[in-house]
């Protein structure tokens, strides 16, 4: 059953990257529309105004935000920059809609993967704007070839900006030194476990371990008083770190539990429900294919939950 589940979630990782699909997609209105419903349930729409209506109504329903326009690996100066552009854009929509919302981005978006100066460049803009309206911004973490280039923009950044924060990936081993690093800049650190494939030896896969390597980096930055983000759907390592909130007491603009938009939301509700603050992670734009698809693969039973949401069944 296992081994199905495993070939079922490569396949569907294969299909994602697979541009000839996703140009038959993308072309075929009925079919595109048909797509879609599945993968409303994760993003927050096509476009920002779609995106921060849902944002308007979680924060009501009390919970914190996080803004992503969805991309990564611009090939382009232009595409990078327009991506910039939208990301300022976002930043403008949360101070005009007075929403409870941070920003989220993948630095190889704005262009780092072409040259470091255009990711900084980009970065600093995208700063500047979100600091008007005391705005967080937050990098993801993205595949190991990433990593050095992403962690030193965000070093250098932090110098000049006190509103930006960073990803870890709890299942690389280097995380344990970039943790000693990063743990000395005042910068928000949100702990996910990973979700690229890497090299053999690089990383430690799911498991006892690994769930335990995720708990003792909460463990540090909570006894710390370090402000961090737990950005797991792992319902025991929630539970874990309701224990550990309860015995260092972090003020509430300290930490926060931290899903995706539409996944286990109900684990999500109950944290909230208790008191603990919470936060959900929208995305959207024209690639929700993509991140369709890595929603399924990483929880093949989420294409029963497609299915339904295809045929339009409860
Ligand atoms: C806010 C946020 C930001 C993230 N940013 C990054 C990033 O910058 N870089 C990066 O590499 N990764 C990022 N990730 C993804 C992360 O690395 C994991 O791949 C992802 O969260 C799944 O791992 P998990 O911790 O939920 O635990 P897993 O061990 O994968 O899953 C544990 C349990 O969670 C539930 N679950 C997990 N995924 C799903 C799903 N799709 N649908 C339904 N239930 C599910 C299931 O009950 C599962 O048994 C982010 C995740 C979150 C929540």
């Amino acid at each position: 059953m296992d081994k199905l589940l495993n070939a079922g979630a490569q396949a569907l990782r294969k299909a994602a990257l697979n541009q000839e699909a996703k140009d038959f997609l993308l072309g075929n209105e009925v079919l595109f529309k048909t797509v879609r419903k599945a993968a409303d349930r994760y993003i927050g729409g096509e476009t920002l105004a779609e995106t921060t209506e849902k944002v308007a109504q979680e924060n009501k329903n009390g919970f914190k935000c996080s803004i992503e326009f969805m991309g990564e690996n611009v090939k382009s100066e232009e595409e990078a920059n327009e991506a910039t552009a939208e990301f300022v854009n976002i930043c403008q929509a949360i101070i005009d809609k007075n929403l409870f919302s941070t920003v989220s981005l993948d630095l190889s978006h704005i262009g780092l993967g072409i040259s470091r100066d255009l990711g900084a460049n980009n970065l600093n803009k995208i700063c500047v704007a979100a600091a008007t309206g005391n705005i967080e911004v937050i990098i993801s973490a993205e595949g190991t070839d990433q990593t050095d280039h992403v962690i030193e923009t965000y070093k250098n950044a932090s110098k000049s900006h006190d509103n930006l924060a960073i990803t870890l990936q709890a299942y690389l081993h280097r995380t344990q030194d970039d943790f000693q690093e990063l743990i000395k800049e005042p910068g928000r650190i949100r702990i996910v476990k990973g979700a690229f494939e890497t090299a053999e030896g690089l990383s430690i896969p799911r498991g006892e371990l690994l769930n335990d390597t995720y708990l003792g980096y909460v463990d540090r930055l909570l006894s710390a008083q370090h402000k961090c983000s737990i950005a797991t759907h792992h319902h025991q390592i929630q539970q874990e770190v309701k224990k550990l909130i309860d015995q260092y007491k972090p003020e509430k603009s300290f930490y926060e539990f931290e899903s995706l938009y539409g996944i286990q939301t109900q684990q999500l509700t109950a944290l909230k429900d208790e008191g603990y603050v919470t936060k959900m992670y929208f995305v959207y734009g024209r690639e929700w294919y993509l991140y369709l698809c890595n929603r399924i693969a990483e929880y093949p039973m989420n294409l029963f939950q497609a299915l339904a949401d295809i045929v339009g069944a409860e």
